[in-house]
């Protein structure tokens, strides 16, 4: 059995400047949980997103998983 977590996305840092809290959210939720931090707490303005960083990772893992990258 290989169990080497290349198949796995880790937790996705989720953070908000102006509430100043920083929450690690499973992948699959992160853009469900953005949209609903934003609209009860910033009337629906995109205050919360994900760490820059790490989307820049994220970007990296998503182009690998649909083939884009040569
Ligand atoms: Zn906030």
């Amino acid at each position: 059995m290989t169990d080497d977590g290349d198949e796995e996305v880790p937790d996705i840092p989720v953070v908000c400047t102006a509430c100043d809290t920083r929450t690690a959210v499973p992948f699959p939720e992160v853009e469900e949980t953005v949209a609903r931090h934003n609209e009860r707490l910033h009337d629906g303005e995109a205050v919360a997103e994900v760490d820059p960083a790490v989307m820049d990772q994220l970007a990296d893992f998503v182009a690998e998983d649909l083939g884009l990258l040569e």
